[in-house]
């Protein structure tokens, strides 16, 4: 159930798929970037379990909270802050209900989202993160309209975020440090948008 100690797995699950997929972050973020990403992430998500160790707060807006805070205390570069604003103005936007439904899934991705577009600047487009976190909410609210519960809701986010992070490849970079190589960073994931997609697909295995 999204309790907040089911929440609370779900980030266990995210921490340990940036882990399993660090060096591959890693690799995208050598190729257009300064090759810190999976390793940003995962310093971050590592805290986050300790956090979390500690104690689980008492909703699953508690619970995202202490994500943000702790990603914006222990990641540096851009995704620090973009992450871990996007945890935190889903988290406010949760505010104390004590269970996740469909609905509230929802609202929390689209308060997400606008949180990175908010702090970010970029388009979708931009070949960011952006391009995964915008067909993931849009599918998401698709899916809840459609009376979908939060396995399904979160199952079509994950899958629109693989598709909109591959789209990434075929774009020129126009936010952060791919955007210095211009039309020399086409042919390249973008590594904040695989990150996302792995992310969404790990709430996703979390609520099967
Ligand atoms: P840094 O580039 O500072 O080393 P990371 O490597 O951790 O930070 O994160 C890079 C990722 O951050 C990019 O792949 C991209 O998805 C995302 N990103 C960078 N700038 C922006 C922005 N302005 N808006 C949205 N996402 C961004
Ligand atoms: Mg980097
Ligand atoms: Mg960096």
């Amino acid at each position: 159930a999204c309790t907040a100690d089911g929440v609370a797995e779900a980030v266990r699950g995210a921490a340990a798929i940036v882990a399993d997929h660090r060096v591959e972050l890693i690799d995208l973020d050598r190729a257009i970037g300064d090759a810190d990403h999976g390793e940003n992430l995962n310093r971050g998500f590592t805290a986050v379990v300790a956090a979390l160790d500690e104690a689980v707060p008492g909703t699953p807006g508690g619970v995202l909270k202490t994500v943000a805070t702790t990603l914006i205390s222990k990641v540096g570069g851009a995704a620090g802050p973009l992450y871990g604003t996007a945890f935190l103005r889903a988290s406010t936007t949760l505010g104390d209900r004590a269970e996740l439904d469909a609905e509230a899934v929802v609202l929390a991705l689209r308060a997400g989202l606008e949180g990175v577009r908010a702090r970010g600047k970029a388009e979708t487009g931009d070949a960011t993160m952006v391009d995964a976190f915008t067909p993931a909410v849009a599918a998401a609210e698709e899916k809840a309209a459609a009376g979908g519960d939060v396995a399904a809701v979160l199952l079509a986010a994950a899958d629109a975020a693989d598709v909109g992070a591959e789209s990434t490849v075929d774009m020129v970079a126009r936010k952060g440090r791919a955007s210095y190589l211009g039309e020399r960073s086409v042919g390249h994931l973008d590594p904040g948008a695989r990150s996302t997609a792995l992310l969404l697909r790990a709430f996703a295995e979390a609520a099967r």
